[in-house]
């Protein structure tokens, strides 16, 4: 990639090896009709104190995810700097003129943050962020955890994730950061696009990377924010940044972690335009072969509805939030009980 060896356009104003807490920004330039010398900027927070590792922590990689939003902000206004052993850096608005404007992409150029690895600092401003992450905040960390939610288009059950790795060592790593994290289902997730994800780039640089589906809708639930607050003050812990016992769902009298893996043909994709009726609910078993959901014409009311089936037995864990839907659509997702 040509431009990569040249500084990245991008600045910080804070100092990642200075101590103590400070709030600030990156910040790209953006010139624009408005603002002919003006800048994006994307807020972020280090607390840093002695030695000790360093755990990245993003929310808001897709602008309509809240749970990880929220989560970071509380994190920011409670975390006391004097309290950590290591270095503790926040972005709760990874993508954050999506997150002002409450959408997935950002609305300056159209581009996916978690398909802007490992970024161009030549690029539009969501490539250029990519880039400064990915050239120098990711080789300070040792772990990085970046909460998701369905977003304004899909629900999830809520869950943590890991991805599989052909690194063992490196898998147990990411493995027992997530069931520090303590999520009501873990779940070693495959990808239906994998391909320019903060989650590779991380992964790729040989890291523990953590990730969350914790609801959607375009909101949240106290239940889903309870979820990712524990989450992140379990991970403190568990990387010996925070001193302190870790909230288990035992000691809330929650049920268990459930353990799962993505069976073949977890994912269930639309066909058809139209109007999507689910059959199944979040949480609900499913049989291999089992009608799931139907899509109605809107067109021809009185034509049969096309059938969609499980590709396999297990618990619909993720499913579409809208009801109208187009071919290449995301209708569901199967996890299986490991
Ligand atoms: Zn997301």
């Amino acid at each position: 990639m040509s431009g990569q060896a040249k500084p990245s356009k991008v600045s910080a104003s804070v100092d990642f090896a200075r101590a103590g807490r400070q709030v600030g920004y990156l910040s790209a330039p953006h010139s624009r009709d408005g603002s002919g010398w003006g800048a994006a900027r994307f807020p972020i927070a280090v607390f840093k104190n002695g030695t000790g590792p360093t755990l990245f922590l993003t929310g808001g990689n897709h602008g309509d995810e809240y749970e990880g939003q929220i989560a970071l902000v509380k994190l920011i206004q409670g975390l006391d700097p004097q309290r950590i052993q290591g270095r503790v850096i926040v972005m709760p608005f990874l993508n954050f003129p999506a997150a002002v404007a409450g959408t997935r992409l950002s609305p300056i150029d159209g581009v996916n943050m978690n398909r802007a690895f490992p970024g161009d600092r030549d690029g539009t401003v969501t490539r250029m962020i990519a880039d400064f992450i990915y050239r120098h905040i990711l080789p300070l960390t040792d772990a990085v955890a970046d909460l998701h939610s369905g977003g304004k288009s899909m629900y999830f059950s809520p869950f943590g994730a890991i991805h599989a790795l052909d690194e063992t060592a490196q898998m147990r790593r990411a493995e027992a950061a997530l069931h520090a994290f303590d999520p009501p289902i873990a779940l070693v997730l495959r990808e239906l696009d994998a391909e320019g994800m903060l989650d590779s780039a991380v992964e790729g640089l040989g890291k523990v990377f953590v990730t969350t589906e914790l609801g959607g809708g375009g909101t949240t639930s106290a239940a889903t924010i309870a979820v990712a607050e524990r989450g992140v003050r379990n991970l403190l812990i568990h990387f010996g940044l925070f001193e302190g016992k870790p909230q288990t769902r035992a000691g809330l009298g929650l049920p268990p972690m459930r353990r799962m893996t993505m069976p073949d043909d977890a994912y269930v994709v639309a066909d058809d335009a139209g109007l999507l009726e689910m059959l199944v609910d979040i949480d609900g078993r499913v049989a291999s072969g089992q009608p799931i959901a139907h899509i109605y014409r809107t067109d021809r009311p009185g034509d049969a509805p096309a059938v969609y089936r499980a590709g396999a037995d297990g618990v619909l864990i993720g499913r579409a939030h809208l009801c109208r839907v187009e071919p290449g659509d995301f209708l569901a997702m199967v996890a299986r009980e490991a």
